[in-house]
């Protein structure tokens, strides 16, 4: 029998600082994947806590049972799938590449030789820097979180850096980062919520489920609208 008190508490692995997907206002989280994962846990009757960190050590933190869940804006990767299940796609996005907004001379990866790229640890964009590197003949420099990277091309120490287009999209539009994204979007991909494999396949079938559910009852366009607007 399993009384009350000694239900299990999963623990969520949350990026420190990933907005419109998570964020922190007066020491509450917030955000799309905040309200997402918390509506699966009330539909799902299960319980949760987060575990804000640099994305970078999301995955690492699974594989070593620190994490139950990941929910950070994570896009569903073949080379992931190898060490974590993840949910069915809840978001669209993909990578933007941004520069500062008084730069005219980068207005497309084809300009970027030479030039210093900031990217995110751990992440699609790191991963795209790597492989294009050489190719463009750019150098990738890398931050633990996304408002470092901000920061550093706001300052003019680097020329470029590679964000997902949503988040970088409100990001400019909350407020003046003195940033704009150019080009094509460099690819496309989608948000999944992730398990370590092999592991917790019961949760995992309660995410989809869960998941499924507030696609239906419209909970999740409530979410989307609440942070994107109509
Ligand atoms: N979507 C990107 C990835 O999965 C970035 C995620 C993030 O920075 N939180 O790597």
């Amino acid at each position: 029998t399993s009384g009350e008190g000694e239900e299990k508490v999963y623990k969520v692995g949350i990026d420190t600082t990933y907005p419109p997907f998570e964020f922190e206002v007066e020491g509450e989280y917030t955000g799309i994947d905040i309200d997402i994962i918390n509506a699966i846990a009330e539909n799902q009757g299960i319980e949760i806590e987060f575990n804000p960190m640099d994305f970078g050590g999301i995955i690492p933190a699974m594989q070593a049972n620190q994490l139950d869940v990941a929910i950070a804006g994570m896009s569903i990767t073949d080379e992931r799938k190898k060490v974590v299940d993840f949910s069915e796609p809840y978001f669209d996005a993909g990578l933007s590449l941004v520069v500062d907004k008084e730069n005219t001379e980068i207005t497309s990866i084809d300009d970027l030789k030479g030039k210093k790229v900031a990217v995110k640890k751990g992440t699609t964009g790191a991963e795209f820097a790597q492989e294009k590197a050489g190719e463009y003949g750019f150098e990738a420099v890398q931050f633990n979180d996304s408002p470092a990277m901000f920061q550093e091309v706001a300052n003019g120490n680097a020329d470029a850096l590679i964000e997902d287009y949503p988040v970088i999209a409100y990001a400019i539009a909350q407020e003046d980062l003195g940033l704009q994204t150019v080009g094509e979007r460099l690819n496309g991909d989608q948000y999944g919520i992730a398990v370590l494999k092999g592991e917790n396949q019961d949760l995992l079938e309660k995410i989809n489920k869960g998941l499924a559910e507030l696609k239906e009852d419209g909970t999740y366009d409530e979410i989307l609208k609440t942070y994107l607007g109509e």
